[in-house]
């Protein structure tokens, strides 16, 4: 599995392509504008050109920001305008997948068919593919679980485009016992029976701060949350899922991101060519 971090572009594209650099990403997140904001953002020639020089390093992969709620695209039109603003962002940029959240709503069916129907409006509009995150569940937060998630997935016309982002975090504080090896090979059988496990297009690698099942979103640093370092090195060690990227959002707190990627990667030390003998 290729892994990274999600990465600030707050300082542009050439400063994330440094951190990327830096910190030994093969792959990273970003997002394509301020996600505190409804703003528009009009990309400068020069942001694609440094944008350029990024993604000749590395996959990039977008995140949608934190407002537009897309299980609400009914409700209020900055919702839809907002993704696919982002989405427009996406294809200048050459970015082929933007990952969401369902947003929520109190109405889960009614909630997953507006989820299903704004994805399908960015399909029909931009060559960019959204992938749907699964969520801890928090409130009334859509994609908790498996039978969640295919619910919306049945709404998006495009099936060969419909792809999911699973978050380890949100697995585990959704409920889904992932740290035990039975629990997570429970989740993958139930994922693959329902949607099918090439339906998982990316892996959010977080640990938790909240305990299991409790249905909060709070990122932890790799093996020192509630999930721990077993599960980790199991998944990354899963030839079914090598083909994949890995993100890590884990908090941005001294040089954590360095202390992540180093335990990352003596969970899964790179294969050391065997001299011939
Ligand atoms: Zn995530
Ligand atoms: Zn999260």
């Amino acid at each position: 599995m290729k892994i990274g971090f999600h990465v600030s572009i707050s300082r542009g594209f050439d400063a994330a392509r440094e951190e990327a650099l830096k910190l030994g990403c093969e792959v990273i997140q970003i997002f394509v504008k301020n996600p505190r904001s409804w703003a528009e953002r009009a990309l400068t020639d020069g942001d694609v050109e440094a944008f350029g020089r990024l993604s000749a390093c590395l996959p990039v992969y977008a995140h949608l920001s934190y407002l537009p709620n897309l299980a609400k695209v009914d409700g209020d039109e900055r919702n839809l305008k907002g993704l696919l603003h982002e989405a427009s962002l996406c294809a200048r940029l050459g970015i082929r997948y933007l990952v969401a959240h369902p947003g929520s709503h109190p109405d889960k069916a009614h909630g997953a068919q507006m989820t299903a129907a704004a994805v399908n409006t960015v399909h029909d509009n931009h060559d960019v593919t959204v992938l749907i995150e699964n969520t801890a569940g928090q409130g009334s937060a859509l994609g908790a679980n498996v039978g969640e998630l295919a619910r919306i997935y049945e709404g998006i016309g495009d099936k060969d485009r419909a792809l999911i982002c699973m978050d380890t975090a949100h697995l585990f504080q959704s409920g889904y016992p992932i740290a035990a090896k039975k629990g997570w090979n429970g989740l993958v059988s139930e994922f693959d029976r329902v949607l099918g496990i090439e339906k998982i297009g990316l892996f959010h690698l977080n640990d938790s701060k909240a305990p299991a099942g409790a249905r909060i979103d709070r990122h932890w640093h790799i093996g020192e949350g509630e999930i721990g370092l077993k599960f980790f090195k199991r998944l990354l060690q899963d030839k079914r899922f090598a083909h994949l990227a890995g993100v890590m959002e884990t908090p941005k707190m001294g040089n954590m991101d360095e202390t992540n990627m180093k335990v990352m990667r003596s969970l899964f030390p790179a294969l050391v060519p065997r001299s011939p003998s």
